[in-house]
């Protein structure tokens, strides 16, 4: 039984690569890498006329759909695979030219993509500032003796996580009262109390917070009247 007999049956040319030695039943070339079958017999690609296309090999969908699309003349190529008893597509055969448009049309693609993913990330970057200085604002609301640029850095700090990359409701969650306050009371801790080492000599968590909580406590007292009432 010969299973290049029954290849399946596909709109347009079918190209086979054969798993045994197979000679043109025209030319006598071969062995031949790649062939077609014509009434059952092999064909080398020149004497099929098919000599002229180069092989695509499969993977690239938008390249292969678009060098089908460019190229008058296409075959697709198959091989047996015996494991799984079937024909398995390795690929196409297309006109060079027509190759060659594809790959253009497919660059031009990548290229418009590329420029989208740059506008995007410009309208994150200006989201981020937008919502660094929300942040800061709202921090200098509730904490009018914040100082400003302590404000703005709290708030920066803050919007690498909860900026508009996450979503405009998470934003806007990030913005509540709680999580401002939450924002400002980790900065105090870390920056104006010996929290961090009260954690890297082994005091345990919470027992670090009951001992810092008045130093906390003394600065946001600080910070909740305005500047001038602050001294
Ligand atoms: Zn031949």
């Amino acid at each position: 039984m010969s299973r290049l007999a029954t290849p399946p049956r596909r709109t347009g040319l079918l190209v086979v690569q054969p798993l045994r030695r197979k000679q043109c039943a025209e030319c006598r070339g071969g062995p031949l890498s790649l062939l077609v079958l014509e009434e059952g017999a092999p064909r080398c690609l020149d004497c099929a006329d098919l000599g002229h296309l180069v092989f695509l090999p499969r993977g690239d969908t938008a390249l292969t759909r678009r060098a089908r699309e460019e190229s008058a003349l296409s075959a697709v190529v198959v091989r047996f695979n015996r494991r799984k008893a079937r024909y398995e597509r390795q690929g196409v055969l297309v006109e060079e030219q027509a190759l060659t448009r594809a790959e253009m049309r497919c660059l031009a693609d990548a290229e418009a993509r590329r420029r989208r993913r740059s506008r995007d990330a410009r309208r994150r970057a200006a989201e981020d500032v937008r919502f660094t200085d929300t942040f800061a604002a709202e921090i200098r609301r509730l904490f009018p003796g914040c100082p400003a640029e302590r404000a703005q850095g709290i708030a920066a700090h803050a919007s690498v996580r909860g900026s508009g990359r996450v979503g405009r409701s998470a934003a806007g969650r990030a913005l509540s009262e709680g999580a401002v306050f939450s924002a400002v009371v980790a900065s105090v801790r870390h920056l104006d109390t010996p929290y961090d080492q009260l954690l890297m000599s082994g005091v345990p968590r919470h027992e670090a917070r009951r001992r810092i909580a008045a130093a906390v406590e003394r600065v946001l007292g600080g910070w909740r009247a305005t500047e001038a009432e602050a001294g």
